[in-house]
């Protein structure tokens, strides 16, 4: 057996983590450029308890609160352009996914001036200053990923940057997400699913990774339930955000597969949100395996018998109506194709004809 295993972030779990441990920003830097979605944050309570935090520990900063779903390379150059005008040396991200990956990619831009919109991908391996990450989503798991996934207009796209941004610190405090829309609770915690599915049956899946995979298996068991019954107590918000953590921490070490490539031009071309474009896939992502070994362990501990079952979970959750043509399929499928790093994770061979009887099977059923 060989493995490496690698996950340098230091988690802060619990009631109240920003706030008992707040001498973490002080430690970290002087001046913090905090980055947020335009709203939530200042609703939910994590922006509030950072700054007092940050107020307490004699950290100064200067809020960046401007950044959409699926941020965009144009974003990161605007944060970049706040953070350098005002001499910040860290970044603290507070959101969903979006803010979290715009924090990481402005902290890599800040560090390198030489970078833009129109080199990033091009450029090597690139430093960051240093980026802490307060999740107020149970889904991505981006604060435990060294992945920042950004739209770029120019290629039609979403992308990961491809560089290692892992935040040095993550705050996760399940109170944040107590008031997160029963809608944005389902397609962020089916991402957090599709992370562990993906990781779990990646090529890159090791020894150490399956722990995080199957240890979110079991708690997505509790989760589905409750998702469901729409039950969204406390005890579901701390259950779903571990599982979250769970996957990220899983796919920092396996990365995503085929139905993550196969959702980014779903969300790009037809607006669906992140969870949904991949959750969309799974069924037929799953049952297009010729060894169904971990698959059938996987539903073991989902408390499944079969796909069928998890299929009917999936879709009472999940409601896709969009409109798309076989053509696009081919298209969309053709770039997938050309994915070979994103082929690879992959454990089978698969063809051209795969991809698109998966996006086929998923979108034109009706
Ligand atoms: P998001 O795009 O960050 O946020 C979605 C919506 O939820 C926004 O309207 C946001 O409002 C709102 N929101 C966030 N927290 C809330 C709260 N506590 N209460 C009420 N509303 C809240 O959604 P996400 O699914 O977490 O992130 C998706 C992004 O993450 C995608 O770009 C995806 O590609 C990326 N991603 C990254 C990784 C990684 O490892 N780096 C992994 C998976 C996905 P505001 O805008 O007002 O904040
Ligand atoms: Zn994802």
């Amino acid at each position: 057996m060989e493995f490496r295993y690698s996950m340098p972030t230091e988690i802060y779990f619990g009631e109240d983590a920003v706030l008992k441990n707040k001498e973490v920003f002080s430690a970290i830097g002087k001046k913090a450029l905090i980055v947020t979605g335009r709203r939530s944050a200042k609703i939910n309570g994590s922006y509030e308890d950072v700054r007092q935090a940050l107020y307490e520990t004699n950290v100064e900063f200067v809020l960046f609160d401007e950044v959409e779903e699926n941020p965009s390379l144009e974003t990161i150059e605007k944060g970049r352009e706040v953070g350098k005008k005002n001499n910040v040396d860290f970044v603290i991200g507070i959101g969903g996914g979006s803010p979290m990956d715009a924090a990481k990619a402005i902290a890599l831009f800040i560090k390198n001036p030489e970078v833009n919109k129109d080199n990033i991908f091009s450029a090597g391996k690139l430093d960051s200053i240093p980026v802490v990450a307060v999740p107020t989503t149970s889904g991505t798991g981006s604060e435990v990923t060294q992945y920042s996934v950004i739209t770029t207009h120019k290629d039609r796209t979403k992308k990961n940057l491809g560089q290692t941004i892992f935040p040095k610190a993550a705050f996760i405090d399940v109170k944040y997400t107590y008031d997160l829309p029963y809608n944005i609770t389902v397609n962020t915690a089916i991402d957090a699913f599709t992370h562990l599915v993906e990781g779990y049956l990646s090529a890159d899946s090791t020894f150490m990774s399956d722990i995080y995979g199957e240890k979110g298996f079991e708690l997505f068991k509790y989760c589905f339930e409750k998702l469901v019954a729409k039950d969204l107590n406390p005890e579901f918000r701390r259950k779903v955000m571990l599982a979250s953590v769970m996957g990220g921490i899983q796919i920092a070490q396996t990365g995503t597969s085929l139905p993550h490539g196969m959702g980014y031009p779903l969300t790009y071309f037809k607006g669906l949100p992140h969870g949904l474009a991949n959750g969309v896939l799974t069924i037929e992502y799953l049952k297009s395996f010729k060894d169904q070994t971990k698959i059938n362990r996987m539903l073991h501990l989902l408390g499944l018998s079969n796909i069928e079952e998890l299929a009917v979970i999936l879709n009472s959750l999940i409601d896709v109506k969009i409109d798309i043509t076989e053509e696009e399929i081919n298209e969309y499928s053709k770039v997938l194709l050309s994915d070979k790093r994103k082929l690879r994770k992959h454990p089978e061979e698969v063809t051209h004809e795969d991809i698109v009887r998966i996006y086929s099977n998923s979108l034109l059923r009706n």
